[in-house]
C-alpha cells in the first residue's frame, strides 16, 4: 500500500466528544529519513485519555485541532535506515491514528513477538502494567482487607481487582450495567459488584463493604469517588490512577466534597501516579503478569474494533462505557 490514511482532529470538542471532530484523510505513505524507522500499524490502543489530551496539557502536550489523532501503537518495521531496527521486528510508539508513522528509534520500544499480540496491548501494554504498578506496587492490598475498584469491568480495572484477588482481598467492583457486574463476579472472581448506574452508591457500598473499605483503586474521580471516601476505613488508602468520569465534558465536576475533612478524620492516604515514574516499582511487572496469565490466575478481557476507520467511533464508545476490558483497534 502506497497509501497512508490517517484521522485528524477537525475540531477540539467543547463538550462531549463526537464523531464531527474527526476526519479521515488520505495521504501517501511517509519515507523515512537518515536514521529514521517506517512503521506500520497492527493494533491501535483507545484510552480515556486520548479525550483528556484535547482537554489540555496533561503529562504530554495538549492536542490541537488539525493534528493526526494521537494514540498508542502496536507496530511492524517496514523500512528501517537505523541499524538496531530490522524489517519486521515488532515495535510500540505514539505512532498515531494512521497507517504509518516514522520515528527514530528512541521513540520505539521494541517488543518481542507472542500470540496473542492482543495481548501486548492488554494485560502485557499500559493498562494491565499500570494495573500492577498501582494496585500490587502502590496499593500493597494484604488478606482480609476490602478493596475497592472502579470502573472494574475495563481494561485497568478488572486486571487491578484481580490482583488484589491473588494478594487475598475481598474485592468490590463498580461498573455501569447488570450484565458488567454480573461478569465480574462470574468470570473475574470478584466478590461482590455495584452498578453505580441504577444503583444508590451510598447504599450499596454500605451492604457489600459491611467492614468499610481498607483500599480503594480509583479510576473514576467525581461522585463515584466522593461515595467511597464515606465508607473509608481508618487508615485507608486511595490509589488515584485517572478521572475518566471529567474527561468526555466541556464542564469538569470541581468535587468530590468532603475531601479534606474526611481525609484528616480518617488519617487516609490519596495518592497518585503515572505507570512508570519509578523504575523499582516496574521491576516486576512484566514477569509477574505473564506467570499470572500463564497460570490462569489472571483472566484477560478485550474488545477488539474492526479497522481504522472505526477509532473514532471506539473511543466514543469507550467514554460512553461499551467496552468489557482492553479496548483496542486492529488496523492492519
Ligand atoms: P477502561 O477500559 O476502564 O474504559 C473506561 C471506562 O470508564 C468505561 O468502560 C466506563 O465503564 C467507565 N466510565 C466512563 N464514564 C464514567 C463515569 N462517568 N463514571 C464512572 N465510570 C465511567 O479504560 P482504561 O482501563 O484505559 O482506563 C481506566 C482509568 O485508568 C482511566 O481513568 C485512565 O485515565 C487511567 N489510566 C491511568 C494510568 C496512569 O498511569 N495513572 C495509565 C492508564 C490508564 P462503566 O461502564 O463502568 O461506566
Amino acid at each position: 500500500m502506497t497509501e497512508n490514511r490517517q484521522i485528524q482532529i477537525t475540531s477540539m470538542p467543547k463538550d462531549k466528544l463526537g464523531l464531527e471532530h474527526f476526519d479521515l484523510v488520505v495521504s501517501d505513505r511517509p519515507s523515512p529519513g537518515p536514521g529514521e524507522i517506517l512503521c506500520r500499524t497492527l493494533y491501535l490502543s483507545l484510552d480515556p485519555a486520548n479525550r483528556a489530551w484535547m482537554q489540555g496539557a496533561t503529562y504530554r502536550s495538549a492536542l490541537q485541532s488539525g493534528q493526526v489523532m494521537a494514540g498508542f501503537t502496536l507496530a511492524e518495521v517496514v523500512e528501517s535506515n537505523d541499524p538496531e531496527f530490522s524489517i519486521g521486528d515488532l515495535v510500540e510508539g505514539d505512532g498515531g491514528w494512521q497507517d504509518y508513522f516514522v520515528k527514530t528509534g528512541r521513540h520505539l520500544t521494541r517488543r518481542t513477538r507472542q500470540e496473542p499480540l492482543t495481548h501486548l496491548v492488554s494485560v502485557f501494554g499500559v493498562t494491565g502494567r499500570t494495573a500492577h504498578y498501582g494496585m500490587a506496587g502502590i496499593g500493597k492490598p494484604v488478606a482480609g482487607e476490602t478493596v475497592v475498584v472502579s470502573a472494574a469491568a475495563g481494561a485497568t480495572g478488572s486486571v487491578a481487582g484481580q490482583i488484589a484477588k491473588l494478594k487475598g482481598a475481598r474485592v468490590v467492583g463498580i461498573a455501569g450495567g447488570p450484565e458488567k457486574c454480573q461478569r465480574l463476579q462470574d468470570e473475574f472472581g470478584f466478590d461482590a459488584a455495584i452498578d453505580y448506574k441504577n444503583e444508590n452508591l451510598f447504599k450499596a457500598l454500605k451492604a457489600h463493604c459491611p467492614d468499610g473499605i481498607d483500599l480503594y483503586f480509583d479510576n473514576v474521580g467525581g461522585p463515584t469517588l466522593e461515595a467511597v471516601l464515606f465508607r473509608m476505613n481508618l487508615h485507608g488508602r486511595i490509589i488515584c490512577c485517572g478521572v475518566v468520569s471529567q474527561y468526555d465534558t466541556g464542564n469538569p465536576d470541581p468535587g468530590p466534597r468532603g475531601v479534606p475533612g474526611l481525609l484528616v478524620t480518617k488519617r487516609l492516604t490519596m495518592r497518585g501516579f503515572i505507570v512508570g515514574d519509578d523504575a523499582d516499582l516496574m521491576a516486576g511487572v512484566d514477569s509477574d503478569l505473564a506467570e499470572w496469565v500463564a497460570n490462569g490466575s489472571i483472566k484477560v478481557a478485550e474488545d477488539v474494533v474492526e479497522g481504522l476507520e472505526n477509532a473514532p467511533a471506539g473511543l466514543i464508545g469507550l467514554l460512553a462505557g461499551d467496552n468489557f476490558g482492553k479496548r483496542m483497534v486492529k488496523v492492519s
